[in-house]
């Protein structure tokens, strides 16, 4: 644990065995979808996982896993702290151990989000704002 300031409060920031900071992002939203609805993580298949670590430790910021140093094996202990849309540590397993939902499970998320309508229009938010900058 580390103290942190916030405002007049301290705040204990949980760590992982690294160091790593963990934080809970599982009451998010995404594109205005509750992140518990949407089922997108990992799921490893322990039969042919080899422990190499290399899910655990490359899941840094979100800190989805957790590590079995009895049976050195990953645990997925923060589900919903997986960035929707990323397949990174699945992608890396040496053993094709990890899997996801399909991609037409995560565009139906998508679709249901208006995740493409809403970017669209972040973006032409985003470039308003910036002409007002040029001309102020
Ligand atoms: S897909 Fe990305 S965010 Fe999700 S657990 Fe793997 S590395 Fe972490
Ligand atoms: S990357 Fe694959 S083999 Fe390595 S620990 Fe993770 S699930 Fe197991």
């Amino acid at each position: 644990m580390t103290n942190a300031i916030q405002g007049e409060k301290k705040v204990e920031i949980p760590k992982d065995v690294l160091g790593r900071p963990i934080k809970d992002l599982s009451k998010d939203n995404w594109w205005g979808l509750a992140r518990i609805e949407i089922q997108w993580h990992p799921h490893i298949d322990y039969e042919k996982c080899i422990g190499c670590g290399l899910c655990f430790l490359t899941c840094k910021g979100r800190v989805v896993y957790d590590w079995d140093f009895r049976n050195m094996r990953p645990i997925v202990v923060r589900p919903y702290n997986c960035m929707v849309g990323c397949s990174t540590c699945a992608n890396l397993c040496p053993v094709n151990a990890i899997s996801f939902p399909s991609i037409e499970e995560l565009r139906k998320y998508r679709n249901k989000a208006r995740a493409v309508a809403k970017a669209r229009k972040k973006l032409i938010e985003l470039r308003n704002i910036k002409k007002g900058d040029d001309i102020g």
